[in-house]
């Protein structure tokens, strides 16, 4: 059986109040969901509140970003050993906003899935194509070629540790989302390029989430598809009734 997770991107957005408020929130409404990992991210200043706030609840705490060395000259960077050293447990790596915005590339994401991994954190790896792409009929070989550049230059993958997020670029923040049948037809892809290059056995096991404007009213149907294994969600992530029944589609 495959986990299934539903992960909320909470971006830059909450105060330290409001962070309070949304997680506590997200707590009494899913305190009986026993379906589904739920994650909750806020901002880097406020992730050691919000694991002591969820230590006795059934939802974890997901850092959005990382950097790809453990320590040393680089001004603004939070390393995993500093995050582990707070007790977060899992990171998310690769978002397209960090692509696009911060330059990062597959090169620097191969290095921080790797030192992440080293050090037991678990990975949420983002992977999409942008809409030309799609246009073009290339999304399947820029999915392909984001894989190979990075978690396919792993030597092995334990899927209790790696979480794969689809989630095309369009449709992120744009209130675009894939059709139930779009996110099927390319997490199974994924599957099928994880059987190829790990094995079955492995890719079997391994959480493929979709994320991209998922709304309570569109969840059920993308989560209902066999080889989506919930979401990562953004904007609806920050209003704990949405989130809260976005879960519930699971
Ligand atoms: C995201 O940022 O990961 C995301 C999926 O955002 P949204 O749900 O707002 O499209």
């Amino acid at each position: 059986m495959r986990r299934k997770i539903v992960a909320g991107n909470w971006k830059m957005n909450n105060n330290q109040s409001e962070s309070n408020i949304l997680i506590h929130s997200i707590i009494e409404k899913n305190s009986e969901n026993s379906s589904c990992n739920i994650y909750v991210s806020p901002s880097f200043p406020f992730l050691k509140d919000a694991v002591l706030t969820c230590s006795k609840s059934n939802i974890k705490v997901l850092s959005q970003n990382v950097s790809h060395l453990t320590n040393g000259a680089l001004t603004g960077d939070v390393s995993c050993t500093m995050l582990k050293s707070i007790g977060i447990n899992s990171v998310i790596i690769g978002h397209s906003e960090r692509r696009k915005i911060f330059g990062e590339t597959n090169e620097v994401l191969l290095k921080k899935i790797k030192i992440c991994l080293e050090n037991n954190l678990e990975v949420f790896f983002c992977i999409g194509e942008e809409i030309e792409a799609r246009n073009n009929n290339k999304h399947f070989s820029v999915i392909e070629n984001q894989l190979k550049e990075t978690v396919f230059m792993l030597e092995k993958i334990d899927p209790k540790n790696l979480v794969i997020a689809y989630e095309p670029v369009w449709a992120i923040g744009t209130g675009l989302t894939a059709s139930p049948e779009q996110a099927q037809e390319m997490h199974k892809f994924i599957r099928q390029k994880f059987t190829e290059k790990f094995s079955e056995s492995i890719s079997s096991k391994l959480s493929i989430i979709y994320g991209g404007s998922v709304k309570p009213s569109s969840a059920k149907n993308i989560f209902n598809q066999p080889d989506v294994d919930g979401g990562l969600i953004g904007g609806a992530s920050l209003n704990a009734n949405d989130f809260s029944d976005i879960i519930n589609s699971i």
